[in-house]
């Protein structure tokens, strides 16, 4: 079917496994599909976006276990972040799909029999080694580290050995259905460069893939079979069906099937190009448009990992910025495609070049004039001039090269032309001189329409940069004096000179601030990693200020040191009447094995922070050494847990 034709569009991010807590590269790809999702709502369609949480498998098993948690409980904790994170990122996904969905899993038993019964299923028996960190069989051209011991390569961790009985899916049968795919439509795995590598790695050959085990019991189990349970990828991937209706509504999963788009992480490509529509053709479903698979954000030039500590908590970055920005920067900086580097200087540089200089002060500048010159609402214009014009042409064309952007998934590029007529319309404001005209009575309605002509560029501006910052372009379009929601206005029928001229226009605040680099950089580090930070001369404080503080004898529960980093702490501590979590930078001074069953000091009522992506739900207290480690002052007599300090 031809995509500019179709009325739909349907949209998915990867369903995001629950033994991680979000971090920048979950939100990365959910903003990228978001805005590519508001986009074509704007442009006319019937857009359903589909994102959600894959929580079966041992590893969720494992964590579970650790935790003294049923593994449905760690899921319903993790999902919760994901849902806060993406409502404070307004995310305006259509549906959050779990893969523990009574519906889903019927719906995954009914696909997997379907499959059996044609053939495409078959039970055999399974030997090879397989990583439990990855869930992976390893592929057979991973070299033996020794005896019955191979490394995996994507994880780096030991990988057994394993034979057992299972089913596998006929994957050998669709090598050259694949291949012919690929051949008939160029365009089904984007960029080009990830085309290449998918069509080299189907022609090497495809061995039947093995899609059950028998020894994971947190899973769908196998139609008849309760023994064996379906694995995650099986499970996972069809969430893109059963998400959108499979096997319980119809007439949704009609108007929508086949997908747009599966934005997707580089990293899970061959998941979603090889074996996805594998499944899909023996099922005789309809095949996605497109996979999408998208670069990484490293930082500081390395990528980021659990175990390297350097994962970027978006929360941080939220707290102190808000959410455009960020949206903004991790759009602005890279073509999705390609890996992007993360720096705290690059970031504040595009909120403060781009955003609060180019943009912010246009805003300011032209709504200040326009309330100031004519009390907020432009009268009769005068004629218009040739660089009017030129502002008004220059327009149309950057119109239809967004729209061809945004359509291509060249978000970047959009975003990139959208700012080259921001400079020209603060060069049209520039030349003008509306505040040498303001002077000469004469010159009133070249005035209003100068200020006119860029008021109706900014509505346009707002327009463009929706899809990308929704809140703050809602904004402007609101100090403008529109009245609607920015999505109500349809694309082709957006014109330049709809703006209205007597509307009355809102006195703006500033929508972007500036940030000082040398200030956040002095605050942001040392917040981060919970070090102590020295004061000056304090200031007094009254008896009922300290009482507001709730100071208890706490215990230890158990501590551990925080992977990737040199002082890091986690504790849970009981403070009477409730367990807390902590994180403390105390590891240069103990071992985390001897402060359990310690008592000690903590305040109860501080508002949590996020160090480390951790929470931290209390604060001990130590005392600090010049060079900054710290000393926890115990108790040595025995008092009961939970009393009161004062
Ligand atoms: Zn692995």
């Amino acid at each position: 079917m031809d995509e500019r034709h179709k009325k739909t569009f349907y949209i998915t991010t990867p369903i995001y496994y629950v033994n991680d807590v979000p971090h920048i590269g979950h939100a990365y790809t959910t903003i990228i599909a978001d805005a590519i999702s508001r986009y074509k709502k704007l442009d006319g369609k019937k857009v359903f976006f589909l994102t959600g949480t894959d929580e079966h498998g041992q590893k969720i098993e494992k964590s579970a276990q650790e935790k003294g948690m049923e593994p449905i409980e760690l899921a319903d904790r993790v999902v919760k972040r994901f849902k806060s994170l993406w409502k404070k990122l307004n995310i305006s996904y259509d549906y959050f799909i779990r893969t523990t969905e009574k519906r889903h899993e019927k719906g995954v038993q009914e696909l997997f029999q379907n499959l059996k019964e044609k053939g495409d299923i078959y039970k055999g028996e399974y030997k090879g080694y397989y990583c439990v960190s990855c869930e992976n069989f390893l592929s057979e051209d991973v070299p033996l580290e020794k005896e019955g011991h191979k490394i995996c390569p994507d994880c780096g961790k030991e990988a057994g050995k394993v034979s057992e009985k299972c089913y596998f899916f006929r994957l050998s049968a669709y090598q050259d259905k694949l291949l012919e795919l690929y051949e008939k439509k160029p365009l089904f795995v984007r960029p080009q460069s990830r085309m290449n590598e998918i069509r080299s790695f189907v022609e090497k050959g495809l061995k039947d893939l093995s899609i059950t085990r028998s020894t994971v019991k947190w899973g769908i189990s196998v139609p008849d079979d309760p023994e064996q349970s379906i694995y995650v990828w099986f499970d996972a991937l069809n969430n893109y069906l059963t998400g959108i209706g499979y096997g319980w509504n119809k007439d949704l999963y009609q108007s929508f099937w086949p997908p747009d788009i599966h934005m997707i992480g580089k990293d899970i490509l061959r998941f979603h190009a090889v074996y996805w529509p594998a499944f899909l053709m023996a099922g005789d479903f309809p095949l996605p448009q497109t996979v999408y698979g998208h670069g990484w954000w490293l930082k500081d030039k390395t990528k980021m990992s659990k175990s390297k500590g350097n994962v970027l908590d978006p929360h941080i970055i939220l707290k102190r910025f808000g959410t455009d920005p960020l949206r903004y920067f991790l759009l602005r900086e890279i073509p999705i495609g390609l890996d992007g580097n993360f720096s705290h200087e690059g970031f504040i540089h595009r909120c403060n070049s781009d955003l609060a200089n180019d943009l912010g002060n246009l805003v300011q500048r032209t709504l200040t004039m326009i309330r100031k010159y004519f009390d907020g609402n432009i009268p009769t214009l005068g004629e218009e001039l040739s660089d009017d014009i030129s502002l008004r042409k220059r327009f149309d064309a950057l119109k239809s090269r967004v729209a061809d952007f945004y359509d291509n998934h060249s978000i970047n590029k959009a975003l990139e032309e959208i700012w080259t007529y921001i400079n020209s319309v603060n060069k049209y404001l520039a030349d003008s001189e509306p505040w040498s005209l303001a002077k000469d009575e004469t010159q009133k309605e070249r005035l209003a329409r100068i200020l006119y002509q860029t008021a109706c560029a900014l509505r346009g501006i707002s327009y463009f940069l929706y899809p990308v910052m929704p809140e703050s372009a809602q904004k402007i379009w609101d100090f403008l004096g529109e009245e609607t929601k920015i999505e109500q206005a349809s694309l082709p029928d957006l014109k330049f000179e709809d703006y209205k001229a007597y509307r009355e226009i809102l006195k703006p605040e500033p929508i972007f601030p500036r940030v000082d680099l040398k200030d956040f950089l002095k605050d942001e580090p040392k917040a981060a990693q919970g070090e102590p930070k020295k004061e000056g001369k304090m200031s007094q404080i009254s008896f009922n200020e300290f009482k507001k503080m709730d100071l208890r004898v706490a215990e230890i529960l158990s501590a551990e040191k925080v992977e990737g980093t040199r002082k890091l702490v986690k504790l849970e501590a009981d403070i009477g009447d409730e367990k807390r979590q902590m994180v403390a930078g105390i590891a240069d001074t103990y071992e985390p094995e001897e402060l359990v069953g310690k008592k000690l000091v903590v305040i109860a009522n501080l508002e949590p922070a996020t160090i480390h992506g951790i929470e931290s739900q209390a604060m001990l207290l130590a005392g600090v050494k010049e060079d900054g480690t710290a000393v926890i002052p115990f108790f040595v007599e025995d008092i009961p847990t939970g009393s009161k300090v004062q």
